[in-house]
């Protein structure tokens, strides 16, 4: 995937890169390469053959997994201090260093050594220049072409790290160390226009990090991102720096935060580390961006535009480690063993992790320690690492040097894989885009607006042309008529001169004549043609005046067509409004007629049931025969003492009227009252018989008899006397106006009341007349069924007399009938009370009765209520569509037959359910 050649030797050539967007991945440790220490001639072709002391490895492919890159480790050995000259001057140095051979011998007696061998060896005469030069700058130019880089300093207190990494050489510049001379070499490089630098200087103590630039700041977590295998503190402050004035001002006040801190925490600054971090971003637009497209030989413009810059972070970690040696001096600092523990604990996991590496570990244990997750690509990651371990020449202090040896030595087996840090800058892509979109922008617009500008133009340039052909043509014309208007003109004249002289001519020529002579001659010889013209012009206007006379009348004609037109259709319209109100009319008339249809359907139902009811009551009379009919006062009393036998008819009658006049109505009724119950009863029946004759009726009621009546109802335990009141009451019911006063009397609760109690057939049959009778009037309607009219009516059909039955059937049919009315005379709404009070079951069982008189009254209560389309879906689930059927179709009476049809056929309910059934009607 990668292709182009790595950095080679001491080559700083140009990178050329062709690769996926992100170059970071994340490298497991597992992966990492180890390799034994390089034997001294390998190593040869290390740090000796590059000038410019590059720890780097040569010649390496660029691949996305990055190309191996060994830790490199040099040593650095302090000169003798004042005390050591004194304390050791009689002992025999233990370390022999042989920098040329890059080897170092540790003394292990006086016969025996052991040799080392390092990618560098620095004597104690070794310049802090060549210290940078062969430790750190390599790793400098690698963070400056986009790489991560570390430069750490391992070794006992006291032996140099922090001389070597940290001076700052204010008075002395030769002693400046790694730290000053890395920022020297990275502003050197960068330009300040595309590339950044920045700074972030940090404390590790008791795994604690804090912030040496911002001392309060003591706790900054560690961010890593298992992605891109980076690591990352955003809790501390970053600097930028611009000059290496503000570099060192930076440290300054680092180091003086370090101070204080340590004092603060009872500590020496070797207990900690301390950690420079340096971010180096660095745009390549400029020298990279050719490589792209020269690699993409037809790159069009665009895929040029559309290329995101390349930005490369690289990133420089200096570490000056805590001292190496052993803590068990831990006591005199005043911590406990626990603290003791932590102080090391980073180092420790330092040392095994890189014990790990360098034995080709499976596991590594990167995250026991802040330290190591710090570093956790610098020792097995993709940074290109330098180490230098500084050791003291003490004898003294043996232990400790040849421990920091061997730590220097496993360091040398790990093998990074180093990376580039690149990737594409898609932000400045965007915006750099966004510009250039922008741009296009307008010069669309303008290009937009000059191409409008120009239709325009040509627009009115080629109206103008137009106007102007139309102008010149106008011109031509006008003077081709005036031309020839000349050019007539002058023929005219011609003519008319010629006239004249062809006049003069003959006038010459015929001199003599008579001058009546010369005017025929001028009109027949010689001017003949011209004559006839004139003839022909005389003629001509001749026509033209008939046609101008014919014009004139044809006009008129045209005019009189038109007013004429005009009327028509004024009568037209009039006309129009005529017909629409003759058809409002009939329409009304229509309705009219339809509603006089049904009023007369109504109508005729009545007089059907009005007719039926006279022929029963014929029947009736027929059958019963006249009342009891008692003869005289004497007879009367002889009957209350005697009850007659068998009485009959007219002749009782007519002495009944008569003992009416001779005791008189009141002393008859006060027998009403009698101790003796058998008057009582005479006198009952007395006042009943009185009471079917409908001239004492009057009389009757005057004198309080239908209030007795009633009283007998309801005092009376005697089941005759009821009989036979309620047969008088009946008789009375007759009457409209005593229709009222039974009902204000309370008569329909007393007849309740009796209905209720009688067993009695014939008293049934004479309460359920007085209340059919009732049922009859249009007004008492309300009352008689509020106070129980209809389910008393019912309430005796329990006896199942057929006479009972038709007197109830008649009260049911009479009291549809008077609803119906009140129904179609808008007083009543809503759907009918026989139905509310449960009637129609009743009806429907006994539709079909055998007893004529039943039969009758139910089919017409059926049609009247059949007739209101509110009782329809009742009716229908009732079962009484199927009597109103058979009526239609059964009924031996055409009249009913006829009316039930006509009820079924006007009800869209109806209609319906029929059509539903598939039954024709
Ligand atoms: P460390 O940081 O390892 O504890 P220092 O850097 O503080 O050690 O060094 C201890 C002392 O030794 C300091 O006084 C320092 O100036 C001196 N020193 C260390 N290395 C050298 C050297 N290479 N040349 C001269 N003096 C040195
Ligand atoms: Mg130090």
């Amino acid at each position: 995937m990668a292709s182009g050649g790595f950095r080679n030797g001491t080559s700083k050539g140009t990178l050329k890169v062709e690769r996926n967007v992100s170059v970071y991945s994340n490298v497991k440790s597992s992966s990492f390469k180890s390799k034994p220490a390089p034997s001294p001639s390998s190593h040869a072709s290390g740090l000796r053959r590059n000038s410019s002391g590059s720890l780097g490895s040569p010649g390496a492919v660029k691949d996305d997994a990055g190309v191996p890159g060994r830790v490199r480790v040099a040593v650095r050995m302090r000169p003798q201090n004042a005390e050591e000259l004194v304390a050791d001057a009689d002992f025999a140095d233990c370390v022999e260093l042989q920098p040329e051979l890059k080897r170092l011998k540790l003394r292990k007696n006086n016969w025996d050594s052991d040799t080392y061998e390092f990618d560098e060896v620095l004597t104690e005469f070794a310049s802090q220049k060549r210290v940078y030069e062969v430790v750190a700058k390599p790793v400098v130019e690698s963070v400056l072409e986009g790489y991560n880089g570390t430069v750490m300093a391992y070794g006992q207190t006291g032996t140099g790290k922090t001389f070597t990494l940290g001076l700052l050489g204010e008075k002395d510049t030769a002693s400046r160390g790694i730290m000053v001379r890395s920022m020297e070499d990275i502003l050197a490089d960068i330009s300040p226009e595309t590339d950044s630098v920045s700074v972030s200087y940090l404390q590790l103590y008791m795994e604690t990090i804090q912030d040496l630039l911002d001392p309060a700041n003591d706790n900054i977590s560690i961010v890593e991102d298992p992605r891109a295998g980076d690591v990352s503190l955003p809790g501390a402050t970053v600097v930028e720096i611009r000059n290496q004035k503000s570099f060192l001002e930076l440290l300054r006040l680092g180091e003086a935060h370090r101070f204080a801190a340590n004092t603060k925490l009872n500590t020496e600054s070797s207990r900690s580390h301390a950690i420079l971090m340096v971010n180096v971003k660095r745009s390549v637009i400029g020298r990279e961006a050719a490589a792209f497209s020269s690699e993409n030989g037809n790159a069009s413009h665009l895929s040029k535009t559309i290329k995101p810059p390349v930005v490369r972070k690289g990133k420089l970690i200096v570490v000056d480690l805590a001292g190496s040696e052993r803590i068990d001096k831990s006591g005199s600092e005043g911590h406990t063993l626990e603290e003791a523990k932590s102080i090391n604990l980073s180092l420790s996991a330092l040392g095994k992790c890189i014990n790990a590496l360098a034995e080709n570990s499976s596991h590594v244990p990167v995250r026991d320690s802040k330290l190591t997750r710090l570093l956790r690509d610098s020792f097995g990651g993709t940074a290109r690492t330098s180490l230098i371990v500084t050791i003291g020449p003490s004898p003294r202090h043996r232990g400790e040097t040849s421990s920091t040896i061997m730590f220097g030595q496993r360091a040398m087996k790990v093998e990074n894989m180093v990376k580039i840090k690149e990737e594409f800058d898609y932000k400045s892509l965007s915006r750099r885009l966004e510009i250039q979109l922008d741009k296009l922008i307008v010069e669309h617009e303008r290009q937009q607006k000059a191409f409008e500008d120009e239709v325009e133009r040509i627009t009115i340039e080629a109206q103008n042309r137009i106007s102007e052909l139309e102008r010149n043509y106008a011109d031509a014309l006008e003077n081709e008529r005036l031309k020839y208007q000349k050019e007539y003109m002058a023929s005219i004249k011609k003519l008319e001169e010629q006239w004249i002289m062809d006049k003069q001519k003959h006038g010459n020529d015929k001199t003599g004549f008579e001058h009546k002579d010369e005017c025929l001659d001028k009109t027949h010889s010689w001017e003949g043609p011209l004559v006839s013209v004139s003839e022909e012009v005389i003629e001509l206007r001749q026509l033209l005046k008939n046609e101008i006379h014919s014009r004139k009348v044809a006009e008129e004609e045209v005019k009189n067509l038109e007013s004429q037109l005009a009327q028509w259709k004024s009568s037209e319209a009039s006309g129009n409004a005529e017909l629409l109100k003759l058809h409002k009319l009939l329409e009304d008339e229509e309705r009219q007629k339809g509603k006089l249809e049904e009023e007369i359907t109504i109508l005729r139902s009545q007089l059907l049931q009005l007719s039926f009811e006279a022929e029963e009551t014929g029947r009736s009379l027929e059958r019963d025969g006249p009342g009891k009919i008692f003869t005289g006062l004497d007879s009367l009393m002889a009957q209350v003492r005697h009850p007659p036998l068998k009485d009959s008819g007219h002749e009782q009658k007519a002495s009944i009227a008569k003992l009416f006049e001779q005791v008189g109505m009141q002393k008859i009724l006060s027998l009403l009252e009698s101790e003796d119950a058998d008057v009582r009863i005479h006198a009952v029946k007395v006042v009943a018989n009185l009471a079917a004759e409908e001239a004492n009726q009057e009389k009757i009621v005057e004198a309080g008899g239908l209030t007795s009546l009633l009283m007998l109802l309801r005092s009376s335990e005697d089941d005759m006397i009821r009989r036979v009141a309620s047969g008088a009451i009946a008789n009375l019911a007759m009457n409209e106006t005593n229709q009222e006063l039974i009902m204000a009397q309370g008569g329909i609760s007393l007849l309740s009341m009796t209905a209720a109690d009688a067993e009695d057939p014939q008293t049934l049959r004479m309460v359920a007349g007085a209340i059919a009778n009732l049922c009859g009037n249009d007004k008492l309607q309300m009352t008689l069924r509020g106070e129980g009219g209809i389910k008393a009516l019912l309430g005796m059909v329990r006896c199942g007399h057929p006479d009972v039955l038709a007197q109830v059937a008649r009260g049911i049919a009479n009291f549809a009938k008077c609803e119906s009315r009140a129904s179609t005379q808008g007083t009543k709404t809503g759907r009918s009370r026989l139905i509310d009070d449960g009637a129609l079951h009743w009806i429907v069982q006994n539709a079909n009765n055998e007893a004529s008189p039943i039969r009758r009254h139910i089919e017409l209560a059926l049609c009247h209520l059949a007739q209101h389309e509110v009782n329809a879906k009742d009716m229908i689930s009732g079962g009484a569509l199927w009597e109103l059927v058979r009526i239609s179709r059964d009924c031996s009476r055409e009249d009913i037959r006829t009316l039930a049809h006509r009820t079924m056929t006007s009800s869209p309910t109806f209609q319906a359910e029929l059509r539903r059934l598939r039954i024709e009607c």
